[in-house]
């Protein structure tokens, strides 16, 4: 037996709902008059190999010193924003990674993600993957949650669902996995839809992932996939 992403995707919305993501704080941006869409791009960077319990905590920090902002970063003291984003891990290098991707945007678009979320998703795709520092799953979760450009983000987390689901997916490779969520999804749902839908399952996947998919010891017996899982079956990760 095999199941698709749609049918996975409905499942899971109709166990966990809503999720609303990505989180960031319109108004502390409303007060500063900064661009929320700064905290995503920020905190793309910042979730790199950490929780976001972590990341939300260098946040935290930034938003006290006024630095949640395009501007702000890119004309910061280094010295000064590794001590505040201190709580995310790898504080050194996201610091340069931060930096690089504030004066890339500053250089390219002005400081202006109207204008540089005007572009196609293909060309922008290049641009981020261009940059210090951002791989496919932190370029395709601004596009995506900053962009509201229709792309599948791919995790750690989706991989290992991958693995234990039976999907009929390729291969385990960042792209094969993208394309095989991409090309059921958007066969099943309202191309106007499509960007809530990837933004919504995305969301989904990890809150299963924390919740019961663990990596080690998942909770299967209480797992809203448990009677269509395979993970008995088949040697794991
Ligand atoms: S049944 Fe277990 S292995 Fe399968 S998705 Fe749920 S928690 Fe993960």
């Amino acid at each position: 037996m095999h199941v698709t992403p749609t049918y996975i995707y409905k499942k899971l919305f109709a166990h966990f709902g809503p999720q609303q993501w990505w989180p960031m704080d319109r108004t502390y941006h409303q007060n500063h008059i900064s661009d929320p869409r700064f905290e995503v791009i920020i905190g793309a960077i910042l979730t790199q190999n950490t929780a976001w319990i972590n990341v939300e905590k260098a946040i935290i920090n930034l938003k006290e010193q006024k630095m949640l902002s395009l501007k702000t970063i890119n004309n910061s003291n280094i010295d000064l924003l590794k001590e505040l984003i201190k709580p995310s891990g790898f504080f050194n290098q996201k610091a340069i990674r931060l930096k690089s991707i504030s004066n890339f945007l500053q250089e390219t678009y002005d400081g202006n993600l109207d204008t540089m979320f005007s572009q196609s998703v293909l060309h922008l795709r290049e641009e981020l993957l261009n940059q210090h520092g951002v791989g496919p799953e932190t370029a395709d979760s601004i596009l995506l949650y900053a962009g509201n450009k229709a792309i599948f983000v791919v995790d750690a987390y989706t991989k290992r669902l991958c693995n234990r689901l039976p999907f009929q997916v390729n291969s385990t490779s960042y792209d094969d996995i993208q394309y095989f969520f991409q090309n059921d999804l958007r066969s099943h749902f309202d191309p106007e839809k499509i960007v809530q839908i990837y933004k919504e399952f995305h969301a989904i996947i990890v809150e299963l992932a924390k919740n019961f998919c663990l990596k080690r010891n998942p909770k299967c017996s209480i797992c809203p996939l448990e009677s269509i899982c395979r993970y008995d079956q088949k040697s794991l990760e």
